[in-house]
């Protein structure tokens, strides 16, 4: 618990150095904690904290950790992160509040389908792989644009921004050069006037380049739960 809490407030405190030393609020990047292999036990205690929005990888563990979790689901926001298959796509409309891996719209279209109306639209961030071969999930940055065009217009979603993970690159300068590509792929696709507010990039080891890049959403575990 206190670690957690700790963790936390460490974690708080390099995203203020960081915001300080790109000329940024602080208040304008979100952390979500990754909660990916820890027990609903973590989450709690992270709540407790103060922590409000939680990032899954596998969906089953995270549908299992959101039903655990049911009495505080009113003040919990959950995020989807990780690769989403076709048949996966039901739990996660069902379930989630955001998701930040769609790479494809065969996937948008499912979730759009399968997102209750009595649910508010499903949050989603684009995931694109912006940088080639190693990473081969996302969605191109040349097909980046026709994806969010389409996605904008399904009926239960709401498009807020995209999601990159580049591969760890040797040095501060080199990661930010990464990151900088998805940030101009999201300048790209605002400026077709598509309302983007969401740039999901950066991870306990990176966190400081991508927010250095114009990151508004930090995904961290390792840094706040320790190690898997
Ligand atoms: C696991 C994971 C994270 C968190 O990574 P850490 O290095 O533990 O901070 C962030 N984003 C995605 C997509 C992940 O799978």
């Amino acid at each position: 618990m206190t670690m957690i809490r700790d963790n936390l407030q460490q974690v708080t405190a390099r995203i203020v150095t960081a915001c300080t030393a790109a000329g940024r609020e602080p208040a304008s990047v979100r952390l979500l904690a990754v909660s990916k292999i820890f027990p609903p036990a973590a989450v709690r205690d992270a709540h407790a904290a103060g922590q409000r929005a939680f990032g899954e990888n596998y969906i089953q563990e995270g549908v299992s950790k959101i039903e655990a979790l049911a009495d505080l689901r009113a003040d919990l926001e959950w995020h989807c992160i990780g690769p989403l298959q076709s048949n996966k796509t039901r739990l996660v409309a069902e379930h989630f509040d955001w998701v930040h891996s769609i790479d494809r719209l065969k996937i948008a279209q499912r979730l759009s389908e399968q997102r209750s109306a009595d649910l508010p639209p499903l949050q989603v961030c684009l995931q694109v792989n912006v940088d080639g071969g190693a990473n081969k999930s996302g969605a191109s940055p040349d097909e980046a644009l026709a994806l969010a065009q389409a996605v904008a217009a399904l009926p239960r979603l709401r498009l807020r921004g995209l999601m990159a993970i580049p591969e760890p690159a040797d040095g501060f300068d080199a990661q930010r050069a990464l990151f900088m590509r998805a940030a101009a792929i999201f300048d790209r696709i605002k400026a077709t006037g598509i309302a983007l507010d969401t740039l999901s990039l950066g991870m306990s080891a990176d966190m400081e380049a991508a927010i250095a890049a114009g990151s508004t959403m930090v995904r961290v575990g390792t840094a706040i739960f320790g190690k898997r």
